[in-house]
Parts: structure tokens; sequence; C-alpha cells
């Protein structure tokens, strides 16, 4: 029994916990920068406020985390970050298409408590803080009101991935809220202030149908929307609910300080919305329909944006600036919003997204304090100007930088270093590579690796792909759209003439528009360059045709590094096309479609002079449409060969980056030969798990939860024929074998098994350790 005598005053009970960094805020970047720094072996505490991981992803607010896929709405092609932020969305996908919340959250909690380096502190909410100097934090103070507890949190290292701020504020580092002028940074797109201040919080709520009718009385507090909510628009009972992000407030109000108040008003307008779709007698269909669940805690856009040593600004993004510190990248559109939100007026667009040709680098000195020697900053309050942050607050894009911070703070432990004195080069150089070891893509980056032992071993394989067509399946299609068929170009096709045969099918004779196109940027996949243009003249019934192409007459490709063509054919409705089942790693076909979840109406084109490109969009569709064109290879394509497992690249950039087999060759295998033994602890592999599939996590159902290019068995052999290693039932992008003991072999041998009839067996990568 425990008895309480009477006392003047108690302390909760304290415990007090001393690690190498303290991670603040448990949502994407938080969370991956966490995950990243724990396997890099350092020790972490993460703590964080709520019950479940995610942040605004999470279960609690049911965001669907995007990043530089942008809903493969823009041109970014195979943009999925790569890293934890990969691997966690590839396990959603293979263990929950369905996109339920709920599952999600057990994704991100097992992820976290599998890690030993990482001390999870759930509930638990920072709220003040000590200083050793000045300029350096020395602990932060925590309290769980679940177990009443305060916690002490010691650290030489501090992460503050807060969404607010909360430990850059109470440090005394430098930060801004609200958005700049034009003048300050050259921003041509930052906002009036009639139009944008701050980015307002979200309400989610989730309907179901219970198969019988079901009445509604509104709670008092409710909105009459029809009196207070000019803009509001039509519902689709099909949609649960939850795409009603423009429900949006607070973006006049203090998002920090004002939130419970902005919560109240976003109740009251999410009350009123559904008593309007109950009550109204305008949506008959909503008669069986309840309220599932309404967010409690509003999701957050924006509030403070903290001061690095670089601030990211709109001209990093539309240029695509390269900077020499880059760690991560971004891709979803310049997204502003009207600062009154739900309550702007009749005819106000609820965003104003602007997207780039491609992805933008993000530096390194944007996610450090440039006053708080101590103190990372990572998610939506990184360094960037209101404008440049309503591309990169996207928890995708936040959770990429987060894990260059994960990864920086292990160097910096390691070197005995503060985050702004990991910023030299040389430092960099090494950031960026044990980075790029963990699967993250950085533009303009490759891996270069001596401690690899593949690059020095001869590398040969059973066979592999040289593209001589892509066989027809199926009937011929209708043009809905203009479509495009992506095909890398080799360095050969350069220099001399080649060939697309294929076979369009008219209703009656008629001319067929077709380019070449490529992209102005060699990584880049905006077909923005017209190289050639054919008119070509149908007959009736099918045709072949023949279509020659001589590269070398163009100036912008001559001694160009050769990257992705675009075969071009303009829209015909008279005329249909043939597909093909054949998939291959690095081949897609793109579509001149709309896709208004991201403002893409086929076409950007600014009417103003607001700093942004005009340009079209040519985006995939997702499976099971979006095949490519059946279509002959005049020479073959012969640009998956063996050597590309060693490029340093793992996934499609300008090219493939894989080596591919041929769809004949029964038991695909790539041999690593040295010319003497080798010791090996440690091999990684790197799969396709195609890269462009945005796998978004909720709402939207995946058709299937394996990506058809991810190939599922492996065997490693030594050099006596042994099985060494074994991979089953593999869907991940990466995967590393450890062997208890060192191996040593003068040879691997790496069998592969084909994903499907029509996909033949790829690798991106593969990489041998000695340690
Ligand atoms: C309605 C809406 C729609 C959006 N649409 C998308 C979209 O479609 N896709 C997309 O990717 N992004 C979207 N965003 C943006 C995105 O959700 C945020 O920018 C993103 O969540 C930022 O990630 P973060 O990790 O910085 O912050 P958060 O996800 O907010 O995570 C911060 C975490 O820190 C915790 N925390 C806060 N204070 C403390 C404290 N004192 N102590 C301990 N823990 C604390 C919070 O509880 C939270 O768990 C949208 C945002 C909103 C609001």
């Amino acid at each position: 029994m425990i008895k309480g005598e009477v006392t003047e005053k108690r302390a909760p009970k304290n415990v007090f916990y001393t690690s190498d960094l303290v991670v603040v805020g448990g949502g994407l970047a938080g969370l991956c920068g966490a995950i990243t720094a724990a396997r890099a072996g350092i020790k972490v505490v993460l703590v964080t406020d709520r019950p479940v991981l995610g942040g605004n992803s999470s279960s609690e607010v049911r965001l669907w985390v995007l990043g530089a896929t942008s809903h493969m709405g823009n041109n970014n092609r195979w943009a999925r970050e790569g890293g934890v932020i990969d691997e966690l969305l590839v396990e959603n996908m293979y263990r929950n298409p369905d996109s339920n919340p709920l599952i999600f959250d057990t994704i991100l909690l097992e992820k976290v408590v599998s890690e030993p380096n990482i001390t999870l502190l759930l509930n638990t909410s920072v709220y003040d803080l000590e200083k050793s100097e000045a300029d350096t934090i020395a602990k932060v103070y925590a309290f769980c009101s679940q177990n009443s507890t305060q916690y002490e949190l010691v650290a030489p290292l501090f992460c503050d991935a807060s969404g607010d701020g909360i430990v850059g504020f109470l440090a005394g580092a430098a930060f801004r809220m609200g958005a700049e002028s034009k003048e300050e940074f050259g921003e041509k797109f930052a906002p009036a202030k009639e139009y944008g201040e701050l980015l307002g919080h979200s309400l989610y709520f989730y309907s179901k149908d219970v198969g019988k009718p079901i009445k509604f009385v509104a709670p008092s507090f409710a909105h009459d929307v029809t009196q207070k909510v000019p803009k509001f628009r039509s519902f689709n009972t099909n949609e649960f609910g939850c795409r009603l992000w423009w429900i949006e407030y607070g973006g006049r109000l203090d998002t920090v300080h004002d939130t419970e108040a902005i919560k109240w008003e976003l109740w009251k307008v999410v009350y009123g919305v559904w008593n309007y779709i109950k009550n109204s007698g305008n949506f008959p269909e909503a008669e069986t329909l309840t309220l599932e669940w309404v967010g409690h805690i509003p999701g957050k856009r924006e509030s403070r944006r903290f001061e690095g040593d670089y601030m990211l600004i709109q001209q990093d993004v539309v240029e695509q600036r390269a900077h020499y510190d880059d760690v991560a990248f971004g891709g979803w559109s310049i997204d502003l919003h009207p600062a009154d939100g739900v309550f702007s007026e009749i005819g106000q667009s609820s965003c104003n997204q602007w997207h780039s040709k491609g992805i933008y680098g993000i530096p390194y000195r944007c996610f450090y304090s440039k006053n708080v020697n101590n103190l990372f900053i990572a998610g939506r309050i990184i360094s960037a100007s209101h404008v440049a942050f309503g591309s990169s607050r996207v928890m995708a894009t936040s959770a990429h930088g987060g894990q260059a911070v994960g990864m920086a703070a292990k160097l910096c432990i390691e070197k005995g270093l503060l985050p702004r004195q990991l910023s030299e080069k040389e430092h960099i150089v090494a950031l960026q590579k044990e980075l790029l070891k963990t699967g993250q893509h950085i533009p303009n980056l490759r891996l270069e690796d001596d401690q690899d032992l593949v690059q020095k071993a001869e590398i040969s394989a059973s066979s592999e792909l040289v593209l001589e067509e892509l066989m027809p399946s199926g009937e011929p299609q209708p043009m809905e759209f203009s479509v495009a068929q992506m095909f890398p170009l080799a360095a050969e096709a350069l220099q001399n003439p080649f060939k697309v045969i294929f076979h369009p099918y008219a209703d009656e004779s008629t001319d067929l528009q077709i380019e070449l196109r490529v992209s102005s940027k060699t990584d880049n996949h905006t077909p923005d360059v017209v190289l050639e243009i054919q008119t070509i003249s149908l007959q009736k019934g099918r045709n072949c045709i023949h279509l020659v192409f001589d590269l070398s007459k163009h100036a912008l490709v001559t001694g160009a590094t050769p990257s992705y063509a675009f075969l071009t054919i303009h829209k015909n409705e008279k005329v249909k096309l043939q597909y093909s089942n054949q998939r291959i790693t690095g081949l897609l076909s793109v579509f001149n479609l709309v896709n208004k979840a991201v403002s893409n109406y086929g076409k950007q084109a600014p009417i103003d002079d607001i700093g942004v490109d005009t340009f079209e969009f040519w985006c995939p569709q997702r499976r099971p449409a979006g095949k490519n064109l059946a279509l002959k290879f005049e020479p073959s394509l012969a640009v998956f060969g063996a050597q590309e497992v060693r490029n340093g690249l793992q996934r499609p950039t300008h090219r493939p980056n894989a080596w591919v087999a041929d769809y004949e060759d029964t038991q695909p295998q790539l041999t690593l030969q040295w010319s003497e033994p080798q010791s090996i602890k440690k091999i990684v592999l790197h799969f396709d798990t195609d890269f462009d599939h945005p796998m978004e996590t909720v709402l939207m159902s995946h058709p299937e939860n394996e990506m058809p290019f991810c190939v599922k068995t492996v065997k490693i052999l030594n050099d006596q024929q042994q099985m060494i290693a074994e991979i089953k039932d593999n869907h991940q992008s990466q995967r590393i074998i450890i062997f208890e003991h060192t191996i040593t072999t003068q040879s691997l041998t790496i069998v592969l098994a084909h994903p499907s009839v029509h996909v033949p067996a790829s690798l991106f990568e593969v990489r041998c350790y000695e340690a």
C-alpha cells in the first residue's frame, strides 16, 4: 500500500536519459532521422507527444505521405525518395495496399521498436530546456501525462522535428513565421498579403456506409455552411470524406498558439459540412452514411521556419539549382494556399500549385540552426522561404531530409563535430556517401565507394537483355491522349541513325504527327526539347511505320550524356495503338494527361510572370493501365548490361542503371570474379520496387502489394557453387546480407528468378564489403 502523507508540494517522478542524439517529434522526419542514426550506430532518444508515430501521416491525422512522386502527376520519373522512407512505404504497400491508416501506424511503431539503439518515448511532450552555453542546448525536459513522469534528456546533439519547432523556439534559434515579400529573395511567386501569410490547419473526417438509413443531428456548435462557408463544394460520397483537404483555416492566426482555437473552428466547419451532406437533401446517396471518425488534432501545415546557414528559395526549386552539399531532394509542386482557407472568396482556388521540370536538391545547410550550435532541424521547419517551403513541406521530402540529419548526427558524433562544422566540403562528401549507401537518392550524385569489393571484380552475366522488340499483346487501343514511349538512348544512338518501327491502326486514312523529344536536363524527364517532327500518312487498317532518326545532326545532344528519348505520338481519334504486356526496368510509356489532384491540366502555363516554367506534363498511367507501346528498335536497345550494377546509381535516372536479364534466360545469374580470394562479411543488393509508384498511404487502394519489377527470389553461391545465402519472398528495394562469419571466396554468383513472364529479372546494384 502507498500512502501519501500531507506535504507542501511534490515533484513528479523524474527519469534521466543520456544519448548521442535526442530527436523531438515522431513525425516522419523525426522518425526517419532517428532510425537512420540508430542504424548508423549512435544512441537515440525519440520523444513525441502523441500516442502513435507518423505525425500528420498517423491515424490521428490521416494524410497520405507524398513527396517528389506527386501522385504520379508531374514529370518527376522514378522519384520516390530512397532510404528508410522508401522501406516504410514499400512495407506499407506489401501489408496494406488498401491504405488502412491503423496498419500504417503499426509499421512505423514496429520499425522504431526494432531498433535497439532507439529509446522511444510516446505521449511525452517536450516543454523546456537548459543550455550549457548561450548557443548550446544541454538537455530538454519532457513530461508524459500517461505515466506522470518527467524526463530529462541529455545529449550532445538535438534534432527538432516537432513541426512547430518547440526546441528551436525555446533555445532561441532564429526563425520566421509568415510569408516573405517578393523583394527579399527575388521570389516572383511570393504572395501578396491579400492572398497569403501562413498555410492553415485542416481536419479530416471519415464516413462509412452502414447499409441502413442513419440520422444525424448536428451539435449546436456546427456552422451553417451555406451561410458561413462561401466555398462550400460538392461532396463525393464514394470518397468517404477524406479528400476535403480544403477545409483549411488559420492562415492569418498564430498557427502555434492559436491551434486550439483553429481546431474548434474546423470542428464547426466539419460538423456543419456533415450536417449539410446529411440533411440538406442534396445528397440522397448519403442516407446510409455515418460519421466514422473526425480528427481530434488538426493537421498542421505551417508555423515556424528556422534559419540555417542556407535558405532554400523559389529559384532553387524551379531552376533545380545544384549545391555542393545537397543531401536530400524535393519534387512536390510549390503549393501555396490562400490564407483565408475555407473562408476565402468564391472563385478563389484552394491551392496554387506550380511544378518544376524535375526534382531539386536540398542542401545540408538547411538542416541546422544558424545560431544554436548543436541543433539540427528537420521536417517542415527547415530553413526555407515560405515559397520554397510550399514544396519542401510534404512528408516524404521531410522524411528524406530527416534521414540526412540522422546520418549527419552519426558523423558529428564520430568525428567530434558540430552540425555547422560538418558542412565543410570533405565532410559533406562523407555524408553524401553514407546516405547514398542507404539508398538515399541525391540528384546529380552517384555512389563512389572504394570499400566496395565489387568495384574491383570482373562482372559477367548469364545474359543481358538486348531489347529488339516490345511484343504486341491484346487489341489495339484508341488514343485517349497523346502518348509517348520513353526509351533510353544508347551512346551510339547519338552518333548513328536508328529506327523505330510500330504498327498503328487507322479507322480511315489520316495523318499522324510524331515527334522525337528529349529533356533539356540530362536527368529530367520533361520532354521539353523537340528534336524531330514527322508527319506520317496512315492508310485504313494496320500500318507498318519505319521511323528513322538521326541525332548526330542535333547540336543539342551531340557529345551530350545519353538520356531518355520520348517517341511522342499526337492524339488522333481515328488511330488505335498497339501496346505490350512486357514491363521492363527503366522503360515507361507516358501520356499528356490531366491530373487535377496536383493541378496538372496537361500543360503548365503561368499567365503572369511568377518565376515558374511553361511546359507540358507527360505522366504514366497507373497499373494495370500504363503499358509500354509495342515497338521495334533497330538497332536493338543494349543498355541493360551487367556493368550497370556498379555504376553507383540505384534507380533509373538518365538511363535504367540496371542489369536486366534476357527473357529467354531460365536462370539469370550475375557472377563477380576476383583475381584472388576475398573476405566478405556483407552483401548489399538493390532491387526495382518501381520508384515511380507514389505508394500513397491512406485513401487510395493500390492494384498490387508487390511491385511487378521486384525480384522475389535470390540465391548466392560461392566459388565452390555452394549456396551461402538465400532471399525468399523479397518485396523490398534494399536487402542486406550479413554473414555470421566472414566468408572467403574468389567468386560470387547471384542467381535471380524472373518476377513474371512479362518482367525480366533486374538488379540495380550489388556491393560487397569485408566488414
Ligand atoms: C491538410 C493537410 C494536407 C497535407 N497534404 C499532404 C500530402 O498530401 N502529402 C504530404 O506528404 N504532406 C502533406 N501535408 C504536409 C505535411 O503533412 C506536413 O508538412 C508534414 O507532416 C511535416 O512533417 P513533420 O515531420 O515536420 O511534422 P509532423 O508530421 O507534424 O510531425 C511532428 C511531430 O512532432 C510532435 N510534436 C510536436 N510538438 C512536440 C513536443 N513539444 N514534444 C514532442 N513531440 C512534439 C507532433 O505531435 C508530431 O507527431 C499536408 C498537411 C496538411 C495539414
